[in-house]
């Protein structure tokens, strides 16, 4: 049988066609607001573009107050900004939307101000770039005017879909806006002769501008007929193949490529000598606490679907607060295994107790190069990647774009060109996003790509912590913290062979498991006296929420819908409620309606108990709990499936607790379907018990929600 080539090579050395910032640069100014690096990250990036295109950034986050002024500005400002939480700006912009939403503001306040804005946020939350949407309204409102469209990007569904287009239509509306000021403002100043300074700039501008962020790569016959194979694109004649992460088919094998510029270098990365002390002990930052672990509890059946485990950890000996509601961050490490196996895979597992030491190169064509402030200096290869890289990131385009130049292989080459340009866009989401691949997974399926150690730490992000809801109450628990959660699983795909725990669940399942004892169908560490030194111990750091508390009137009747780990914040709520009756027999209490839902009554109707004993002691008034797999095909009894259905069942209620009894609803869990679902049956119960039509019900949740009391905490 003869072999063929699926793929061609490449012609064009993609390396060659950078263009020199120029000396004379149009500034402008551009802020960000960011909760946790994502919108700083782009905002870097388009600083870094500017200059290739004949601009030159000046970069701020909006918390920076001393080093702008939108109240002077006269050149264009682009502002990137995240949404976090419940539709709320990230806390370095809180300060920022407030100042702009100052009620004595004028309407021409800010009309000299010309400015673009790209907001980041994730379609599985209801309140979508909800900060975005408020700058860009309010910012409209005082007078200022856009020269760019804003664009929104979609965590939820990749935001490279609107940023990566949107940075690239920038630089021409950026061009043309000076272009026109310029042109204005010659005509203002009645031809001014004199102005050379602007001629050249514009000069300057119009010789840089030609778009350099995507370079055209073309085909090469002659390299299809390269044979040395590669672990990528044999395809034997006549046999019809589908696309995968290492092998692509016509017409993408076909086409010509607009592949990203190569991100410039920027980091010097040097191995000092061998750490003597323990490299995996964490050096925590100044906001974390260490606590131990002093419980753990399966809540789930061996047979359920998905685990769910209980932790109780003390905070006696530390100043940790909380409120029902309030979440905790919890820092932790990658797993040591596929740590190590990233650096053999690397070629410096030999190496990793030696000191790493970082420097920017002094002849970076990078902007904005600095090191990155969550690797500490004097640590160890080893502590680096398991506590202050996210290895299991995403490997974004650009990174990919990196990657080509280190792989040696033609036919790899070329399908790392695919999967990072505007052509291969399918595939990359296809087999990179969708199946979550990580830098490792890559690696072992490009075996030529050899990168090197200041490669992934200029793109590997920060490890971040993982927050978790309070699943109890201080008042009740005194010194104690619960927390629960599932532990999640990525199954088996072609991409991925082996099955993955999450980061953080994986870990701390694996944490306590090894000391849990069965009890009955559920797991309990043992009884121990003295067991500090036994018991495991975790940093945490608290993360309070801003609204999502029990209302401070406690007659005001509340609904709680929580399926699956998004009851936990309510086991807090309730067991607060439970000690508050207790303590206060002559206060009077509203309602309390929790709405649950779960697959299997039998399996993973998690705290049945304690609900039990919460509605029978009259905490908790009304129970309604929804069982997804436990239909009964025999019967023609259709039974609530989800939470949604069983609001629809009481939907009177719900309408006289909110409406009539100016009532509260919370809602916690899963971002992706649920609090859409939920969402979506509100608007119908709404516009069928009030009668009004669905956007006059969408009015009066936004109503709600801005009275405080349409909440949510959700996660995806
Ligand atoms: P990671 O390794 O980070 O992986 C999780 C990521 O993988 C998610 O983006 C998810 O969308 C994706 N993913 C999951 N399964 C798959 C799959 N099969 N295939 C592909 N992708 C997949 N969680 C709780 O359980 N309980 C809580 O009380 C809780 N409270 C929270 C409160 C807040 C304020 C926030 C922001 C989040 C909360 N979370 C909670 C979520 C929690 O922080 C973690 O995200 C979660 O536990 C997973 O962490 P991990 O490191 O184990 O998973």
């Amino acid at each position: 049988m003869r072999l063929l080539l699926q793929w061609s090579g490449l012609r064009s050395n993609t390396r060659s066609s950078f263009v020199m910032p120029c000396a004379s640069q149009t500034r402008f100014l551009l802020l960000y607001g960011s909760q946790r690096g994502q919108a700083k990250a782009i905002a870097e990036e388009i600083a870094v573009k500017a200059s290739d295109h004949g601009f030159a950034a000046e970069v701020s986050c909006l918390s920076e107050e001393e080093k702008y002024n939108l109240e002077r500005e006269r050149s264009p400002v682009v502002i990137v900004v995240s949404t976090t939480g419940d539709g709320e700006p990230p806390d370095t912009a809180i300060n920022f939307v407030k100042k702009i939403k100052t009620k004595t503001l004028c309407s021409v306040h800010f009309a000299h101000l010309h400015y673009a804005l790209l907001g980041l946020g994730d379609s599985n939350y209801s309140n979508f770039c909800n900060c975005g949407k408020t700058i860009d309204k309010r910012l409209g409102e005082l007078g200022a005017q856009q020269f760019y469209a804003s664009g929104y990007a979609d965590d939820g569904v990749g935001l490279e879909l609107v940023v990566e287009p949107w940075i690239e239509g920038l630089w021409d509306a950026l061009r043309k806006f000076v272009t026109s000021a310029m042109s204005t403002s010659q005509k203002d100043t009645n031809n001014h002769v004199g102005d050379h300074n602007a001629k050249n700039e514009m000069r300057t501008i119009e010789s840089a501008v030609t778009d350099l962020n995507l370079h055209l790569l073309s085909l090469d016959e002659s390299s299809s007929k390269d044979e040395s194979g590669g672990s990528c694109n044999i395809v034997a004649e006549g046999e019809v193949l589908e696309a995968s992460l290492t092998r692509s088919v016509s017409p993408l094998s076909e086409s010509s490529l607009n592949v990203p510029a190569l991100p410039a270098p920027f980091l010097d990365v040097e191995l000092l000598n061998e750490l003597q002390q323990d490299p995996t002990l964490l050096k925590p930052p100044e906001t974390a606490h260490q606590v131990v672990i002093t419980s753990a509890k399966q809540l789930t059946r061996e047979d359920a679907v998905k685990t769910t485990l209980l932790l109780e950890m003390d905070i006696s000996e530390t100043p940790l607060v909380y409120e029902p509601g309030d979440s905790f961050d919890l820092l932790c490490p990658n797993n040591n295994s596929e740590v190590e196996e990233l650096l053999l895979r690397l070629g410096i597992l030999e190496k990793k107790h030696h000191i790493v030491k970082l420097q920017v190169k002094p002849d970076t064509k990078r902007k904005v190069s600095r090191l990155p402030l969550y690797i500490p200096e004097h640590s160890s290869l080893q502590y680096i990647f398991m506590w202050c890289l996210e290895i299991r990131a995403i490997p974004k385009k650009a990174f990919l774009r990196s990657l080509v130049e280190y792989t040696t292989n033609e036919h790899e080459k070329r399908r790392l060109q695919e999967l990072c340009s505007k052509q291969g866009f399918a595939d990359y989401n296809h087999f990179i996003r969708n199946p979550s691949l990580s830098i490792l997974d890559l690696l072992c399926a490009f075996p030529s790509c050899m990168p090197t150690l200041s490669v992934i730490l200029e793109h590997l992000p920060k490890l971040q912590p993982r927050s978790y809801s309070a699943a109890s109450s201080i008042y009740s628990n005194p010194g104690r913290v619960h927390i629960v959660f599932n532990i999640v699983e990525f199954p088996p795909c072609p991409e991925r062979p082996a099955l993955r725990k999450g980061v953080c669940t994986g870990w701390l399942s694996n944490l306590v498991l090894p000391i849990l004892q069965h009890s009955g169908g559920q797991m309990m560490l043992p009884e121990i006296q003295d067991a500090s030194n036994v018991l495991p111990k975790v940093y945490i750091c608290s993360r309070p929420s801003s609204a999502f508390h029990l209302p401070s009137d406690t007659a005001a009747p509340i609904i709680m819908v929580g399926p699956g780990t998004g009851i936990s914040p309510f086991i807090g709520f309730l067991q607060h409620r439970k000690k508050q009756r207790e303590e206060h027999p002559d206060v009077s209490f509203g309602e309390t309606w929790l709405f649950f839902g779960c697959r299997h009554k039998d399996r993973d109707f998690i705290f049945r108990d304690e609900l039990g004993r919460f509605q029978a002691e009259g905490t908790l008034t009304h129970l309604r709990v929804s069982f997804s797999r436990d239909q009964d095909d025999s019967t023609e009894e259709v039974k609530p499936k989800y939470v949604q259905d069983n609001l629809r069942l009481n939907a009177q209620d719900v309408v006289r607790v909110l409406f009539k009894e100016n009532g509260y609803i919370y809602i916690c869990g899963d971002a992706k379907n649920m609090a859409k679902n939920v969402h979506e049956e509100l608007i119908d119960i709404f516009s069928r018990e009030l009668q009004i039509d669905k956007l006059e019900a969408m009015k009066v949740i936004a109503d709600l929600r801005e009275k405080k009391r349409y909440l949510q905490d959700i996660w995806s």
